[in-house]
C-alpha cells in the first residue's frame, strides 16, 4: 500500500498522520486496519518499533462519533505507567484534528485527581490494569459504554502478574465490545488468555526484519540435561578472550535463578541477573554494569530482555530452547547488530529438539550442531522438572516410571508441533523498525490544542 488515503480515512486523521511525516501504512497498519474495520477480534503478533500503537487506533478513531457521553468508548490497556504516558502523548498527536478526550491512568499516584478527571467525561482511558481496575471498582470509571477493548504487550502484562485485574477487567466490561490483543512474543500464558477470552480472533503477525542473520554466525550443542547445560557453559564462559559479553536467555525465572545460582560460585565478580521478580534498581544495577563491561556475562528472561539496550553483545547463548521459534529470532537478533558479527549458541535436550526443528523451519536454516566437547562432565543431577514422574495410572497397579533418567517424557501440551505463534501456522510478515516520533514537538502541539 502506496498510502494512506488507501484506507480511506478520515480527513482529520490524514491530516494527523501526515504532519507527523508518516508516509504509508506500516504491514501491521495496514493488515489491522480492514479487520478491525469489519468488528473481529484481533491477535496480533508485534514487537514495538511495527507502528502497533498507530494500528489499533487507526480504526478506533476512524469510527469514533462525537459524543456528549462522558462515559469512555475505548479502553487501551497496557503494562507500564512509562507506556501509558507514551501511547497518549501518540493519541494525543493522532487526534490533533479531532475533539477526542484522551486520559491516562496509572498507579503510584494520586487516585482522587484521576477519579475528578474522569467526572469531566473521557472517550479513551489508556491505563494500567491495576489502576484502571481499582477505578472501575469504585465506579468512578464506568465501563457500560467500552464498545474497543485493547490490551497491548500482553506477555509483558503476564509475566508481571497482571493476570488477575485484566479477569476482574473483563468481567465489567459488555460483552459485547471488540478485542484487539498485541503481543510481541506468543507464550504459553498468553496463549490460555486468548482462548479463555477471545471469541474467534483474527492473527496478524509481523517480525521486525533486519535481523541481521547474516551477521549472526549460529551453532547448537546436544545437551543431555539442565546441569550438563552448566556445566557446557562454565566449560564456554572460560574462555574470557572469546565470551566477551555474553547475554544468556532463559525460559523462567526460576529456571535463571537456578542457573545463577550454578555459575554464582566461579564467575561471579563477571555475572549479573535480570527478571521480573527482580527489585527495579537490582535490574538497573545489572544492566548498568554490563553495558559498562564490569561484568561480561548477564543472564536475562526472554521477557524482561526485550525492551533493553545493552550493546556489543558478542554472544547470545539460549540455555534452552524457545518454544515458540519468533522467540529465537528475538533473542539471537541481541547480537550481530551494526554490521558487527555477533555469534549464537543454542543448547538443546532431546526434549527441546523438535522445538529446534520448528525454528530451523522459520529460518529455512539449518543450526550447524557442535560435537559435545569431551572435557565437559554429564551431569547426572536432574532438576525437579526434570525427574521421572512416577504416575499411578492404576492404585491397584505397580508404579509405573514415566521415562528415563536422561530426558524426562514430553508433556501432552509440549507434544504438539504446531504453536500459535510457530512459524507454521502464521505467515510472518517481515516489517522495518520505524522511529518513534519527536515528542518535544508533541507536547508543544498538544498544549495548542487544549487551548
Ligand atoms: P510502535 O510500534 O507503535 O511503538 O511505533 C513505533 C514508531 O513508529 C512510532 O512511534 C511512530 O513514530 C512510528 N510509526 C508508526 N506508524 C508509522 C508509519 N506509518 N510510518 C512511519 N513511522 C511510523
Amino acid at each position: 500500500m502506496e498510502s494512506f488515503e488507501e484506507l480511506n480515512i478520515s480527513k482529520q486523521l490524514l491530516n494527523a498522520i501526515t504532519d507527523l511525516g508518516f508516509e504509508k501504512p506500516t504491514p501491521i497498519q495496514e493488515e489491522a486496519f480492514p479487520i478491525a474495520m469489519s468488528g473481529k477480534n484481533i491477535v496480533g503478533i508485534a514487537q514495538t518499533g511495527t507502528g502497533k500503537t498507530l494500528a489499533y487506533m487507526l480504526p478506533i478513531l476512524q469510527q469514533f462519533k462525537f459524543s456528549k457521553d462522558y462515559k469512555p468508548k475505548a479502553i487501551i490497556l497496557v503494562p507500564t505507567r512509562e507506556l501509558v504516558i507514551q501511547v497518549v502523548e501518540q493519541i494525543e498527536l493522532f487526534t490533533k484534528y479531532m475533539t477526542t478526550r484522551v486520559l491516562g491512568v496509572y498507579g503510584g499516584v494520586n487516585i482522587k485527581t484521576q477519579m475528578g478527571q474522569l467526572t469531566q467525561g473521557v472517550d479513551i482511558v489508556v491505563g494500567t490494569p491495576g489502576r484502571l481496575y481499582d477505578l472501575a471498582a469504585n465506579r468512578s470509571l464506568l465501563l457500560q459504554n467500552v464498545k474497543k477493548l485493547v490490551i497491548d504487550e500482553v506477555d509483558v502484562m503476564l509475566d508481571l502478574g497482571f493476570r488477575f485485574q485484566l479477569n476482574n477487567i473483563f468481567e465489567l466490561l459488555p460483552e459485547k465490545r471488540q478485542n484487539s490483543m498485541f503481543s510481541a512474543t506468543m507464550t504459553e500464558d498468553v496463549e490460555i488468555l486468548i482462548t479463555e477470552n477471545f471469541i474467534e480472533p483474527e492473527f496478524i503477525a509481523i517480525a521486525l526484519s533486519g535481523t541481521p542473520l547474516d551477521n549472526i554466525a549460529q551453532s547448537c550443542y546436544p545437551v543431555t540435561n539442565f546441569y550438563t547445560k552448566v556445566n557446557l557453559l562454565a566449560h564456554l564462559l572460560k574462555d574470557k578472550s572469546k565470551y566477551q559479553k555474553v547475554l544468556i536467555f532463559m525460559d523462567s525465572k526460576k529456571n535463571a535463578d537456578r542457573l545463577f545460582e550454578a555459575l554464582e560460585e566461579e564467575f561471579w565478580k563477571d555475572l549479573g541477573i535480570i527478571h521480573s521478580n527482580k527489585s527495579q534498581n537490582n535490574r538497573m544495577a545489572a544492566i548498568e554494569r554490563f553495558n559498562d563491561n564490569a561484568s561480561r556475562i548477564l543472564i536475562a528472561s526472554d521477557l524482561i530482555a526485550r525492551g533493553l539496550d545493552l550493546a556489543n553483545i558478542s554472544h547470545v547463548i539460549s540455555f534452552d530452547t524457545p518454544k515458540y521459534p519468533e522467540n529465537y529470532m528475538h533473542r539471537i537478533g541481541r547480537t550481530g547488530r551494526a554490521e558487527k558479527i555477533g555469534e549464537s549458541v543454542l543448547f538443546y535436550t532431546e526434549a527441546e529438539e523438535e522445538w529446534k526443528l520448528a525454528i530451523e523451519k522459520l529460518m529455512e536454516y539449518t543450526i550447524p550442531a557442535l560435537p559435545f566437547p569431551e572435557e565437559v562432565k554429564v551431569s547426572k543431577q536432574l532438576t525437579l522438572e526434570e525427574q521421572p514422574r512416577i504416575i499411578e495410572k492404576n492404585p491397584h497397579k505397580k508404579t509405573q516410571r514415566e521415562a528415563g533418567p536422561g530426558f524426562h517424557e514430553k508433556k501432552d501440551s509440549n507434544k504438539k508441533t504446531t504453536n500459535l505463534g510457530g512459524g507454521q501456522k502464521l505467515k510472518i510478515k517481515k516489517a522495518k523498525k520505524y522511529k518513534k516520533p519527536i515528542t518535544r514537538g508533541s507536547k508543544e502541539m498538544n498544549m495548542k490544542k487544549r487551548k
